[in-house]
């Protein structure tokens, strides 16, 4: 029998995705990948399938299955092809998964991953929408069925690497503050008047980091570091207030622990997913993940300042759903994608995002996030009044 541990990957053809089966393919002793889905890219699914040879492949957007499954068949793969939401929970809770990495971008993700969690497996979580937008549910559901939560988000990473051993959710002793850093992404220097016109591509073109294009918006924003804020607040268990977002436009240092002795530790590395994948991957151990360490010879100067929370308006919002709780994670987070699609569609402008998200905030007031109804029942009020306003205000919100 194989001692590799079997590994469903969701979200394979993305960018964390790809990155994981770089780390995956330097260690086929170690791992062998069982379950690939996409959603809707069939064709990279197809070769990504040809090369790891998973027992199971699923497309979400179910139009191209046939063709998946034909491709798969005359390539002489015995690969399962599954499509739709029932696909994706399949994967994650497919027997011989012992690991579950849960890189599906958005809401979307929230049920695979979900599932993971119940059935128990190792759960990698790059997805910080399903976290954000569920809150204790998630992780309420990892402690019932003792799955194992990492983070995989660069700063969570660290902080996790920063933190003595620590069961998710509940705070370590003596830690006193957590430190987010945060790029800045690519306006970071930008005059405030220059935003409103800014284009999906300018927002995309991330300084430090390459990533999918709604994660990089999310950057582009700071909204980013705001879903990272109510994430590291759940998986680490501090209150509001006790996580503070720094930016450091080096990209270096990726979060920092301060303790009641007055020590801080940081994590530092080369800006590349394939560390924090790799650390989780192999962890309490550690192995080769392709990056080089950094030669702290030739590092230079690495800069630290506070964020500007009036250019960039969705942290301050983010900051404000953390001190309110509740269902406002949810909200903020459903408003945020909608905004976030209709820019890249074009639909919208830059500096309109945060200003449809503030409206539906101050529309949707908080609830209780008991159960998942609650959840789902916000996150689609969320969506349904941000589409009104981005439909009736012609995209041109501001
Ligand atoms: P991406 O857009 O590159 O990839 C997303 C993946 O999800 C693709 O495989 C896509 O086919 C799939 N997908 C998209 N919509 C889907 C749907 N409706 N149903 C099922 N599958 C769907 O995104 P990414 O940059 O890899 O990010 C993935 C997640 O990881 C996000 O939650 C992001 O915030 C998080 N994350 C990414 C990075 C990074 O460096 N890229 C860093 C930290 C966290
Ligand atoms: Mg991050």
């Amino acid at each position: 029998m194989s001692a590799a541990k079997g590994i469903a990957i969701l979200g394979s053809t993305g960018s964390i995705g790809r990155s994981t089966l770089d780390v995956v393919a330097r260690h086929p002793d170690r791992f062998q990948v069982v379950a690939l889905t996409a959603g809707a890219q069939w064709q990279v699914l197809a070769e990504q399938c040809r090369q790891f040879r998973p027992r199971v492949a699923v497309l979400a957007e179910p139009t191209h299955a046939g063709e998946l499954a034909a491709a798969l068949a005359s390539a002489g793969l015995a690969t399962e092809v599954l499509a739709g939401p029932d696909g994706l929970v399949a994967a994650a809770t497919l027997a011989g998964a012992d690991v579950v990495m849960a890189a599906i971008v958005g809401a979307a993700g929230l049920a695979p991953t979900l599932a993971a969690a119940r059935a128990g497996r190792r759960l990698l979580l790059a997805n910080k929408e399903a976290l954000v937008m569920s809150g204790r549910l998630l992780l309420d559901a990892v402690a019932a069925s003792g799955a194992e939560l990492l983070p995989i988000d660069s700063e969570h990473n660290a902080i996790f690497q920063c933190l003595p051993p620590h069961r998710p959710g509940v705070v370590a002793p003596a830690v006193t503050r957590i430190w987010l850093t945060a790029s800045g992404g690519p306006f970071l220097r930008m005059a405030p008047s220059e935003l409103h016109g800014v284009t999906p591509d300018q927002a995309c073109a991330h300084p430090r980091w390459v990533m999918g294009r709604k994660i990089s918006v999310d950057s582009a924003t700071l909204m980013n570091k705001g879903l990272e804020l109510i994430e590291a607040q759940l998986l680490f268990g501090v209150p509001s207030g006790g996580v503070e977002v720094v930016i450091h436009p080096e990209s270096i240092v990726h979060s920092l622990v301060a303790y009641a002795d007055g020590s801080t530790l940081a994590q530092l590395g080369n800006p590349d997913m394939r560390t924090p994948i790799a650390h989780a991957l192999a962890w309490p151990e550690r192995m080769p993940s392709g990056v080089e360490s950094l030669d702290m010879l030739r590092l230079g100067t690495l800069r630290f300042e506070a964020p500007d929370r009036e250019r960039f308006p969705c942290l301050r919002l983010a900051e404000a759903a953390a001190r309110a709780g509740g269902t406002a994670a949810t909200v903020l987070n459903a408003a945020n994608e909608v905004a976030v699609a209709s820019f890249l569609a074009g639909r919208l402008n830059f500096t309109a995002i945060a200003a449809v998200i503030e409206r539906v905030l101050e529309r949707l007031p908080a609830g209780t996030a008991a159960a998942l109804e609650d959840v789902m029942e916000a996150d689609g009020a969320a969506r349904r009044l941000a589409t009104t306003l981005v439909d009736g205000f012609g995209g041109r919100v501001s």
